[in-house]
């Protein structure tokens, strides 16, 4: 069983809302299984969020359709980006419950533009 909990009262998940249309969000693409839309905390302008469309918390409840299907969308998100960005490179994050990192209880993958100068830490920590 994943360690993670989403204790989100039901209907207010707020990536649920977002699939279903009841908050707004700038969507950027969707699929059967996934959808991607921008981040409104833009670490770096153009950073995009890959949701899968059905409430999942964690990468441990993805079936491994979804888990291939947020992959490819990732992928493509990041040709977006490479193409209306041109960044020096792309970091992909995804967290995993409150002690990973996660803030958003419902699966989704962070992809960061990145430049050489930008002063962003989200690259794996090395001594
Ligand atoms: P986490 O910390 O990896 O769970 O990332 C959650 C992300 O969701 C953060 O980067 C937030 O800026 C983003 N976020 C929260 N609410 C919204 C929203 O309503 N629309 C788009 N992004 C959101």
């Amino acid at each position: 069983m994943p360690e993670f909990v989403d204790h989100s009262p039901p209907g207010e998940c707020i990536f649920c809302r977002i699939v279903h249309q009841e908050l707004p969000a700038a969507l950027v693409y969707e699929d059967a299984l996934t959808l991607a839309f921008m981040d409104i905390g833009q670490v770096t302008p153009g950073h995009v969020l890959v949701a899968t469309r059905r409430h999942a918390a964690t990468l441990l409840e993805l079936t491994p359709a979804e888990a291939a299907a947020v992959m490819q969308t990732a992928q493509r998100m990041a040709q977006a980006v490479q193409t209306a960005f041109a960044p020096a490179g792309i970091t992909l994050l995804q967290a995993n419950g409150a002690a990973g990192g996660q803030t958003v209880a419902h699966f989704h993958m962070h992809v960061v533009p990145r430049h050489a100068d930008d002063g962003i830490k989200l690259s794996w920590p090395r001594k």
